[in-house]
């Protein structure tokens, strides 16, 4: 019993030196002695390994001589608790910044090159819910992200049309298109060519027709979407 209650001591005051130097305030709690019997260097000995085991620059000298009092002990863990919440809240601020790092580094491309004509919206007493962006055609369209192509081929108002569902889960549309250089089930990267800009289906010149939806099928707005994720169209 008295072994672990020696084994146990150093923690609790290693505890209470770590707080006292971040705080810049004096360790007043206990009275401490480097003059202490055996018991206590063995306890010193704890102390030492847990203040080198955090990098600190605290040379361990100085040793309890005495148990601590209740006061003491609710103050040693009271500043226990403190520091587990400070480590807690650094543990998370690592986790959020290696998250947005992660989310930094999926590449999105823009669509195409070209003149943005019509946005995401209400447009002549109807939504719009595409980007157009105009250019001539047989200009390159690209994937906008990694994904597998769910359909490639005619479809009703959009001529001929791709759609492509991300990684992420969402699904982009390209609509209007000329020709298109992939097919169903094909996996596409991201910047990769996949079609040529037309002006098939129901439309006033040659562009490009980009929808992008969520996992539940819900139209987003495009240049939003590409914009939040650093894209820049032009
Ligand atoms: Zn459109």
């Amino acid at each position: 019993m008295a072994k672990h209650a020696a084994a146990a001591r150093p923690r609790l005051s290693a505890h209470l030196v770590i707080a006292g130097v971040a705080a810049g305030a004096a360790v007043s709690a206990f009275q401490l002695d480097v003059s202490a019997p055996a018991p206590q260097v063995n306890a010193g000995v704890g102390l030492a390994a847990n203040l080198s085991g955090l990098g600190g620059d605290v040379t361990p000298t100085l040793l309890l001589t005495r148990a601590p009092t209740h006061d003491e002990v609710g103050q040693l863990k009271k500043s226990m608790r403190m520091t587990e919440q400070r480590e807690a809240e650094a543990e998370a601020r690592r986790k959020a910044a290696y998250e947005a790092e992660q989310a930094r580094k999926i590449k999105v491309f823009a669509p195409t090159a070209g003149t943005i004509t019509s946005n995401y919206g209400p447009r002549w007493g109807t939504t719009h819910y595409g980007l157009d962006i105009a250019n001539r055609i047989g200009t390159p369209i690209r994937s906008t992200m990694d994904g597998v192509v769910l359909e490639a081929g005619p479809a009703s108002g959009f001529g001929l049309w791709i759609r492509v569902r991300h990684t992420d889960g969402t699904t982009a549309i390209y609509g209007h298109i000329n020709s298109c250089s992939v097919r169903e089930g094909q996996r596409v990267s991201a910047g990769q060519v996949i079609a040529e800009m037309g002006n098939r289906g129901i439309s006033t010149g040659s562009h490009l027709h980009f929808e992008l939806w969520d996992q539940a099928g819900r139209k987003l707005d495009p240049l939003a979407w590409l914009q939040g994720k650093g894209v820049q169209l032009g």
